[in-house]
Formats: C-alpha cells, sequence, structure tokens
C-alpha cells in the first residue's frame, strides 16, 4: 500500500474494530501511517488530516484507503 500524495509505502500502524473487553473482538480494519505525513515534513499533503499521516482501510475492502483515523 502506497501512500496517494507522496508514493512512500504506508507502515502497518495498528488495527481496529470491536475490541473492547465487552464486544465480539472482531477486527474491522487496519491504521496505515505515511512515515512523510508523520513527521510533518512539509514532504506529504496527508501531515493535514486531523491525525497527522493517518490512513485506514476496511478488511472487506482492503483497496480502498480512507483518510485519517476510523472512528
Ligand atoms: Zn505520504
Amino acid at each position: 500500500m502506497e501512500c496517494p500524495y507522496c508514493g512512500e509505502e504506508l507502515e502497518h500502524h495498528d488495527s481496529f474494530g470491536r475490541v473492547a473487553s465487552h464486544q465480539d473482538g472482531k477486527v474491522l480494519g487496519d491504521i496505515w501511517k505515511c512515515p512523510n505525513g508523520a513527521e510533518q515534513n512539509d514532504s506529504c499533503d496527508s501531515e493535514m488530516f486531523s491525525v497527522s499521516g493517518s490512513f485506514y482501510t476496511y478488511r472487506n475492502r482492503e483497496d480502498y484507503l480512507l483518510e485519517g483515523y476510523p472512528c
């Protein structure tokens, strides 16, 4: 997976889903970080996101990259 803004390879940061203790533990997707956006060094527009350099995907649609953090 590459950053759509700067082309840098995205780093897998975390996964998300219904993973709190009272939930069923289903993983819904993954959180990715562009190293350039996360560093805020003016080399990637993703640093303007609410969470700098963050993208996420859903497990049922892994080629569809969304910006920021999942709600
Ligand atoms: Zn980038």
